[in-house]
């Protein structure tokens, strides 16, 4: 039997008088899809689909249980009995896959984009503009009513219980830490004060909706920021959750405001299981555990060792619906990993987008993005086989098309390079996924093939897609052609020796890569959490330890031509972390910079007016890319139908998403 495989993971668990054949749950992921009255056709695609996939139980995105908590102007509350018809399609759609769906209430507390933002006290967030209005005694316990009114509605719409959001810096997590709560009334002062407002929170919904109604709560376990809970307090909560009723506690990292990375590509894989497994011998319900858990592996193992009862995954399932029946039925290598890069989802919902996923770009567009079987199968030649050419054979393979595909090297194409970059290691599962589905599919593979027109024209296809990429630009930079030149490729292939000071040419997503790796190959400090000043030993409040020093023994100096800061083109939810890295290992940046020359002294450049050399034995180009496509006249010539995508096409706006979200959407078309 193969679930034998992960013993742990497929073992059941009583949750209140829920009861689940696996150790996986759904977490809270906010898609954008909750708002807009279009969108509930959207959603419960979206979800019942991965109840078709093995998830049993699903908390949606935050709803807030009144109109001060949304998160935005337009985002969902949920506070009469007039809102429960879309909650009702959702609720429904779910249990007729065969699901179980909570919903999570959610007040956004400071962190509400809006003037009519409330919170415990005046106190202004870092991370936003608004200084909100403190509640007043009355407000504080009418916001708990709402809360349990709006637990009783979600029992209405048919949920099967809640999460009542406890972390993340929100409303309540406000509450619970000195760092936000100056109050001098019974919300505020002592722990067992500053409490009150969760524990009457908790107490009033399980009061209202009974026994049969599942109640989780996201219990802030290590807040990551300055006058956080410390660890006497998190158990004073978490004991205080218990006898409040809560059925199960989940795992909160962090709040929104850290400066420290929580869910990105470069934190360990369950780099913050520790911490839910303190708290497993001072409570006696059912724990999740959650953050960077993308593998069943790693699941199956964090059970295993006693850190928690279950996981919790969001992204996981936006990458692959399909990820427990996978898991479960022992085939891991199957699973389209969540590679982290937030670039899809959170970047996108922070801009008031609606969610997707880069490597599954169907996630959300279900009802669009159908792969229906083609009733005639065609011949489809793929040719370059980097992210958006393995998308596409992929997909057109599934559908039913017959496919040949090429690459002139190995799979993977500018994903093989990413992953060579510390902290992006996981692109390389993104190439081992469509591997394995080329392999099933039957797509007949060949690496390390050169092809030419005429040798494509020979093959008899229906359709060619050339996908053949993109190469590092060699800017127009006198002596650019010195020996300690090398392009970013060569340099991250390990092709050529790189001297003590170097000068990156570029300062765009792969300049800032290229200076990530030569400052993890030039520093001793590869210890994570002593990198970013996570205390596993929880001595501070908050879990809040000392970065230590990172100390190089290169000098590295990034450049542009451009005015303004570097990094800006980066991803929201992660430039900082590249930028924060940086500028803690001393990375020069210099902005507005006109390159006159490079010779054996270095790069010899210009800024507003001054001419100066910027002394390198090895200067990195990173200075964008241009297409590799040669094929496509020819091939429209013989008259073949080509298509170009990805880098070929568009090089100057190369971006891995658009590039494999073409390749999927062609394949959907041919
Ligand atoms: P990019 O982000 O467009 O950056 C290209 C850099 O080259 C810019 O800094 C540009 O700055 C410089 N440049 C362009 N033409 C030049 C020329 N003729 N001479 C000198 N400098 C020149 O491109 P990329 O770094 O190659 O990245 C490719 C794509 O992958 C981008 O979409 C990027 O966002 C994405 N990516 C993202 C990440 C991430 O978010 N962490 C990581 C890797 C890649 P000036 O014109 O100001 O000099
Ligand atoms: Fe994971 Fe990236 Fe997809 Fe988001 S976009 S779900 S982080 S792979």
């Amino acid at each position: 039997m193969p679930a034998s495989q992960y013993p742990e993971l497929s073992s059941p668990i009583q949750l209140g008088s829920i009861r689940l054949s696996n150790r996986i749950i759904m977490g809270s992921m906010h898609t954008g899809l909750e708002e807009g009255a279009g969108n509930v056709q959207r959603l419960a695609a979206f979800y019942t689909e991965r109840v078709a996939g093995g998830v049993e139980l699903i908390v949606t995105g935050g709803i807030s249980p009144n109109f001060r908590g949304r998160l935005a102007l337009k985002t969902s509350q949920l506070s009469n009995r007039f809102q429960l018809g879309r909650h009702r399609q959702l609720t429904d759609a779910v249990h007729a896959a065969g699901g179980r769906i909570c919903l999570q209430l959610l007040h956004a507390g400071r962190y509400a984009g809006h003037p009519f933002a409330v919170a415990p006290s005046a106190i202004r967030a870092p991370i936003s503009p608004i200084t909100p209005r403190a509640l007043s005694s009355a407000a504080v316990k009418r916001t708990i009513r709402d809360f349990i009114k709006a637990a009783e509605l979600a029992q209405r719409a048919g949920y099967d219980g809640v999460e009542v959001m406890g972390s993340e810096g929100y409303l309540i997590n406000q509450f619970t830490c000195p760092r936000t709560n100056h109050r001098t009334d019974e919300w505020g002062g002592a722990i067992e004060n500053r409490i009150r407002f969760p524990v009457e929170i908790v107490e009033g919904i399980r009061e209202r909706t009974g026994d049969d109604f599942l109640v989780i709560y996201r219990l802030s376990m290590l807040d990551l920021v300055e006058d956080g809970n410390d660890w006497s307090e998190i158990v004073i909560q978490a004991k205080a959750i218990e006898r409040a009723g809560a059925d199960v506690i989940n795992t909160g990292i962090g709040w929104h405001e850290v400066r420290i990375p929580t869910i990105a590509s470069s934190v360990p894989r369950a780099a913050f299981s520790w911490v839910t497994r303190r708290l497993r011998d001072e409570v006696s319900l059912p724990l999740i555990t959650s953050n960077r858990i993308n593998d069943p592996e790693v699941a199956e193992k964090v059970i295993a060792q006693g850190d928690a009862d279950m996981v919790s995954m969001a992204r996981p399932f936006l990458a692959d619906p399909q990820f427990v029946d996978k898991a479960l039925a022992g085939h891991a290598e199957r699973i389209n990993t969540c590679i982290a890069c937030n670039q899809a989802c959170l970047d996108r919902v922070f801009k008031g987008k609606v969610a997707s996923c880069m490597v599954n770009p169907r996630a959300c567009n279900e009802t669009t993005m159908a792969a229906q079987p083609v009733s005639t199968a065609k011949k489809i030649v793929v040719i370059g086989l980097g992210p958006a050419g393995m998308a596409t054979a992929v997909a057109a393979a599934e559908r039913g098309h017959r496919v040949v595909a090429y690459d002139r090297g190995e799979l993977g194409g500018q994903f093989n390079l990413a992953s060579k970059i510390p902290g992006k290691e996981e692109y390389q599962q993104t190439i081992r996924y469509h591997l394995d589905a080329m392999q099933r599919s039957g797509v007949e593979l060949h690496q390390n093939t050169e092809v030419d027109a005429s040798m494509i024209a020979g093959l008899d296809a229906d359709a060619v897609i050339l996908a053949t990429g993109v190469q590092p630009r060699v800017p127009q930079i006198e002596g650019v052609d010195h020996d300690n030149v090398m392009t970013y490729e060569a340099f991250i292939n390990g092709d050529r020796a790189v001297g003590k000071r170097v000068a990156i040419i570029g300062a765009g997503g792969i300049g800032f890569d290229v200076a990530i790796k030569l400052a993890h190959d030039s520093c001793d400090l590869h210890d994570w959490y002593r990198f970013w000043g996570v205390d596993r030993d929880f001595a501070a409040a908050g879990g809040l330890g000392r970065a230590e020093d990172i100390i190089l023994n290169r000098e590295i100096t990034m450049l542009q031509r451009k005015t303004g800061k570097p990094g800006r083109s980066l991803g929201k939810t992660t430039g900082w972390i590249h930028r924060t890295h940086l500028k803690r290992a001393g990375v020069r940046m210099l902005s507005g910079i006109r390159y006159h020359r490079i010779d054996d002294e270095g790069v010899h450049v210009e800024q507003e007016g001054q001419a100066f050399c910027i002394a390198a034995d090895t200067v990195i180009l990173c200075a964008g890319q241009e297409s590799v496509c040669g094929l496509e006249l020819p091939l429209q010539e013989n008259g073949i139908e080509t298509h170009v995508i990805g880098g070929a096409g568009k090089a100057a706006e190369l971006d891995a998403e658009a590039a494999i979200r073409e390749g999927t959407e062609l394949a959907l078309s041919l």
